[in-house]
C-alpha cells in the first residue's frame, strides 16, 4: 500500500496530479485564500510545466513587462508618472500576472504554452497603448503639447484601428480612449471601473444603462482620460446606448470632434454607401485638422498584414472546428481576437503571437497531443460577455469539461479587406466598420442574431452558453427567442447572467452557481473537479 502510495506521490510530483476527482484529482477550489481569491501557493502542474511557467510564462512577461516599456516609452518616468496620476493604471499593473493564473488555471503542456502567448501579444499590445497616451500628455509634461501630441487622434475605442493606417507612415498614433482604462482593466483588476461607474450615476445618470457607456463617461467625469490627442473620432459603439456617453465626451473633453455613426440596419446597400461617404468625410477632418494627407501606400501595407494575420485566424479555426487538437483556451481565444482586430496593426506583437501559437497547434496536429483531454462539451459562446469573468470558461473547463472553443465576439470581423483598389477597399472598410464589436450579432438585427446557429455547426460544437447581459436592452428584449429555439431545436444551453464590467450586479460566485444548477439538474453530470463547485471569491481583482 504504502509502496502504491509512493509511486502516486512521485507520479504526481513529476507530472502533476490528474485532472479528475476519480484519479485523485489535483482539487484547484482547495488553492484559494478565502474571498481574496489569492493563491495560497502556485500551482504544481509537474516539474516541466511548472518551470515552463516560472520561466516562460512568469518571468518572461515581468520582464517584458519592463523591456517593453523602454522600447515604447519616449521617456519611461512619463510611465512611472502616469502611474501614479490615474487610477485605472496604478490599480491594474501590479495584478497582471494575476490575470493570467485566472485564465491559465489548469493549463498544462501546449494548452498552457499555446494561451500564454495570446496572453502576451495582449500586454505587450496594451504597454503600447499605455506609453502612447503617456509620450503625448500634457499632464505629463507641464501642458506642454509635445510632437507626441500633435501626432495622435484620439477615437472611441469600438472606432477600429484600421480607420487610421493611412497616418501610420507620417508617424501618427491611433489611441482608443477607453481601451485600456476601460476594457482591459475590467480583466485585469474588476474593481478599478466600479469608481467610474459610480461617478457618472453621481451627476444624475440613471443606474440602468449599458454599464459599459456609464464607465467609459464616467473616466470623463473623473477626469481620468490623459490629454494625448488634438482630436477626437466618436462613434455610437455598439447600440445607441452609447450616443450619450459621447455628448458627456464631448463635453468634458472640449477639442475638435468628429462623430462616425456606425449604423444600427447595415444589410441595406443604401446604408452602406451613406457609412462609405461618412468614413470619407473623417478623413476629410483629419486631413484638414493634421494638414497630413490620406497615404494609400500606408494603408495598403498594413491591411495586407491585417488580411494576413485574419488568414492565420482561420488557419486557427479550421483546426478548432475539425479536430481536438486546437491549443488555446476560450478566454485567450477570444480576448486576443477582440483585442487583435480592434486595435489593428500598430505593431508586430500580434503576428509574433499568432507565428508562435501556429507553431504549436501543428505540432498538436502532427503529434496528435489533444491540449483539452477532459472535454465533455464543445461550447460556443454567444452575446455580449461578462468583462469581469472572462476567465468563466478556464474554471468551466476545469470544473465541468466544458471546452469553449469560439465566442461571438471573436467572430465579429470575419473578413479580409480588399485592396486591389481604392473602391474596394472603402467599401469592404464600410463593412468592416459596420462589423463593430457586438453590433453585428447582437444589436445587428434578427438575421445576425441567429448566426449562432451557422457557427455552432461550423465550429462542431454541442453546447451554447448564452450571455444574458442584464442591462443590455437589444439582447434582453430577444431573450425569449433565443429560449424558444433552444427548444425547437433541441440545443443544450445555459444563460450566463451578468452585467459587462458591474461585478456587483452578478458576482462570479452566481454565475457558476448557474452553471453548475444547469450541469446537474439538466445534464445530469458529476463535476470533473468539485472543489471547484462552491468557493467565494467576492473581493478578488
Ligand atoms: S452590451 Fe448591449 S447595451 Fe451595452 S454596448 Fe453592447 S449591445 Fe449596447
Amino acid at each position: 500500500m504504502a509502496k502504491k502510495n509512493f509511486g502516486k506521490a512521485l507520479k504526481d510530483f513529476w507530472y502533476g496530479k490528474p485532472h479528475t476527482a476519480e484519479e485523485g484529482g489535483r482539487r484547484l477550489g482547495e488553492l484559494y485564500e478565502d474571498k481574496t481569491g489569492l493563491l495560497k501557493h502556485r500551482e504544481w502542474r509537474g516539474v516541466k510545466d511548472t518551470f515552463y511557467y516560472m520561466y516562460n510564462i512568469w518571468g518572461y512577461n515581468y520582464v517584458h513587462m519592463v523591456t517593453d516599456i523602454l522600447k515604447y516609452s519616449n521617456n519611461p518616468i512619463d510611465f512611472f508618472k502616469g502611474t501614479w496620476r490615474y487610477r485605472w493604471m496604478g490599480q491594474t499593473y501590479l495584478p497582471v500576472i494575476h490575470w493570467f493564473e485566472r485564465g491559465l488555471q489548469g493549463m498544462r503542456g501546449e494548452a498552457l504554452a499555446a494561451s500564454a502567448w495570446h496572453y502576451r501579444a495582449m500586454v505587450s499590445a496594451s504597454i503600447h497603448q499605455i506609453c502612447n497616451f503617456f509620450n503625448a500628455d500634457t499632464r505629463l509634461h507641464g501642458g506642454k503639447q509635445n510632437n507626441a501630441y500633435k501626432h495622435s487622434f484620439y477615437a472611441n475605442e469600438t472606432t477600429c484601428g484600421t480607420l487610421f493606417y493611412p497616418w501610420m507612415d507620417a508617424g501618427y498614433q491611433y489611441i482608443p480612449m477607453e481601451m485600456i482604462p476601460y476594457f482591459v482593466t475590467c480583466h485585469v483588476n474588476s474593481h478599478t471601473v466600479l469608481n467610474y461607474i459610480d461617478a457618472v450615476q453621481s451627476i444624475g445618470l440613471p443606474g440602468d444603462p449599458c454599464p459599459m457607456c456609464q464607465a467609459e463617461s464616467g473616466l470623463f467625469v473623473l477626469d481620468d482620460v490623459p490629454d494625448s490627442a488634438p482630436l477626437i473620432i466618436t462613434c455610437n459603439e455598439a447600440c445607441d446606448a452609447s450616443v450619450s456617453t459621447h455628448t458627456l465626451q464631448d463635453w468634458f473633453a472640449n477639442k475638435p470632434l468628429f462623430a462616425l455613426p456606425i449604423p444600427m440596419q447595415f444589410d441595406d446597400p443604401l446604408v452602406k454607401k451613406y457609412c462609405m461617404n461618412e468614413i470619407e468625410e473623417m478623413w476629410k477632418f483629419i486631413e484638414e485638422q493634421t494638414g497630413t494627407p490620406f497615404s494609400w501606400e500606408s494603408m495598403k501595407k498594413r491591411l495586407d498584414r491585417q488580411n494576413r494575420l485574419q488568414r492565420d485566424e482561420w488557419e486557427k479555426w479550421e483546426i478548432a472546428s475539425k479536430t481536438n487538437y486546437y491549443p488555446i483556451n476560450g478566454v485567450a481565444q477570444a480576448l486576443f481576437r477582440i483585442y487583435s482586430t480592434q486595435y489593428g496593426i500598430q505593431g508586430d506583437f500580434w503576428e509574433e503571437a499568432s507565428e508562435k501559437v501556429k507553431k504549436i497547434m501543428y505540432k498538436c496536429v502532427e503529434k496528435k497531443i489533444n491540449p483539452f483531454p477532459q472535454t465533455r462539451h464543445r461550447v460556443i459562446a454567444w452575446s455580449c460577455a461578462p468583462l469581469y469573468y472572462s476567465n468563466w470558461c478556464t474554471w468551466a473547463y476545469n470544473c465541468w469539461g466544458l471546452n469553449t472553443i469560439i465566442n461571438m465576439d471573436s467572430l465579429m470581423f470575419d473578413m479580409e479587406i480588399r485592396t486591389d483598389s481604392y473602391e474596394n477597399m472603402l467599401e469592404d472598410m464600410a463593412t468592416y466598420h459596420m462589423w463593430a464589436p457586438m453590433r453585428r450579432m447582437a444589436v445587428g438585427g434578427m438575421h445576425h442574431i441567429f448566426e449562432l446557429w451557422d457557427y455552432m455547426k461550423r465550429f462542431n460544437c454541442d453546447m451554447v452558453a448564452m450571455y444574458d447581459q442584464l442591462q443590455c436592452k437589444g439582447m434582453q428584449g430577444v431573450h425569449g427567442l433565443f429560449e424558444d429555439e433552444f427548444r425547437k431545436r433541441n440545443i443544450n444551453a445555459f444563460w450566463i447572467p451578468h452585467a459587462l464590467p458591474d461585478s456587483r450586479t452578478v458576482s462570479r460566485a452566481e454565475i457558476r452557481r448557474q452553471i453548475n444548477d444547469y450541469m446537474t439538474t439538466v445534464m445530469h453530470e458529476e463535476p470533473l473537479d468539485p472543489s471547484l463547485l462552491d468557493f467565494d471569491d467576492s473581493m478578488t481583482w
